[in-house]
């Protein structure tokens, strides 16, 4: 299961973020992002023993270097599918509205694709049979394989390179599960997440930026599982699987050089016009650290 992830909902009508695919077109070759990964090792940390209840420490994971995603074959965005599709499900107060359009930003710029936002659907076409009380904690959830299989693989647009729904419902993913932060299914390029438990993004500003940081981890990390990126157990990265929030929240949203040549060679990104839109983003949002380590990036990438 490739759980993990969160979501929200919604804005009337549609947004597009076109991507600026302004010398980018072609891509780089294998052998260029090797020589780009040895240039950014020094700027990640690795990863080290897990913790107790980590995801490491519960799941047995092979790992994936750049040089064996290429041999895997990965499902890319090219040809006729390259659009990411968010899909608002459900109510959504003015600043989870602003949590989804900013995520469906910033997931323009991490994998250079255009990014559209489908109108939102109300919660009422989810059947009373998809929807539960958890037994435990009493809180009113949604089944996320219901949302995946009956809301979003029927309309899947042809164009779609991911499918992804949004809400604000907390989520669980069937029997023995108390919840998910999110759900996604690589094969079929739909996914699910819920924004319920990134918490409160109408406190102070830092409370929304924690939100919207959370939103974005878990819809990149998705997204990348789509385009057959598998687990990290090499550095501190996005893409490491986690088990509980406190993990999660310990993870970079920035990926590790492994993953990032997978990232750019799928999605034909150059690495450093990609860090530019990337700190243009956070310098935007407040996220002054994040700003600050792509600038770092970007500085790296520029030695001979
Ligand atoms: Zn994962
Ligand atoms: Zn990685």
């Amino acid at each position: 299961m490739f759980n993990f992830l969160y979501l929200y909902l919604l804005a009337a009508g549609i947004l597009v973020f076109p991507v600026l695919l302004s010398a980018e077109g072609a891509g780089m070759s294998p052998e260029a992002l090797e020589k780009i990964i040895e240039k950014l090792r020094p700027l990640h940390e690795k990863l080290g023993q897990p913790k107790f209840g980590d995801w490491l420490s519960i799941h047995r994971e092979p790992g994936q270097t750049f040089d064996e995603y290429l041999r895997y074959k990965p499902i890319t965005p090219q040809g006729k599918r390259h659009v990411i599709y968010v899909q608002p499900l459900g109510d959504f107060t003015g600043t989870q509205r602003r949590i989804v359009t900013l995520t469906a930003d910033f997931m323009g710029r991490y994998f250079n694709l255009p990014v559209e936002i489908k109108e939102t659907l109300p919660l009422s076409v989810i059947p009373a049979k998809a929807r539960r009380t958890n037994p435990a904690w009493g809180m009113k959830q949604v089944l996320s394989t219901y949302i995946m299989e009956s809301v979003l693989k029927p309309s899947l647009p042809k164009d779609a390179a991911a499918y992804i729904a949004f809400t604000s419902s907390d989520l669980w993913p069937g029997e023995d599960w108390n919840f998910v932060f999110g759900q996604a299914s690589v094969r079929e390029r739909v996914g699910v997440w819920s924004i319920y438990r990134n918490g409160d993004p109408d406190g102070s500003a830092a409370d929304f930026r924690m939100c919207l940081l959370r939103t974005m981890k878990t819809a990149t990390h998705e997204t990348g599982h789509m385009f057959s990126m598998l687990h990290c157990i090499l550095y501190q990265c996005n893409m490491c699987g986690s088990n509980h929030r406190e993990e999660s929240d310990r993870r970079p949203i920035f990926l590790c050089p492994e993953c990032l040549a997978k990232l750019c060679w799928a999605t034909r990104s150059d690495p450093a016009a990609r860090y530019k839109k990337l700190a243009d983003f956070f310098s935007k949002n407040g996220f002054n650290a994040e700003a600050e380590f792509c600038r770092r990036s970007i500085q790296a990438l520029d030695l001979e």
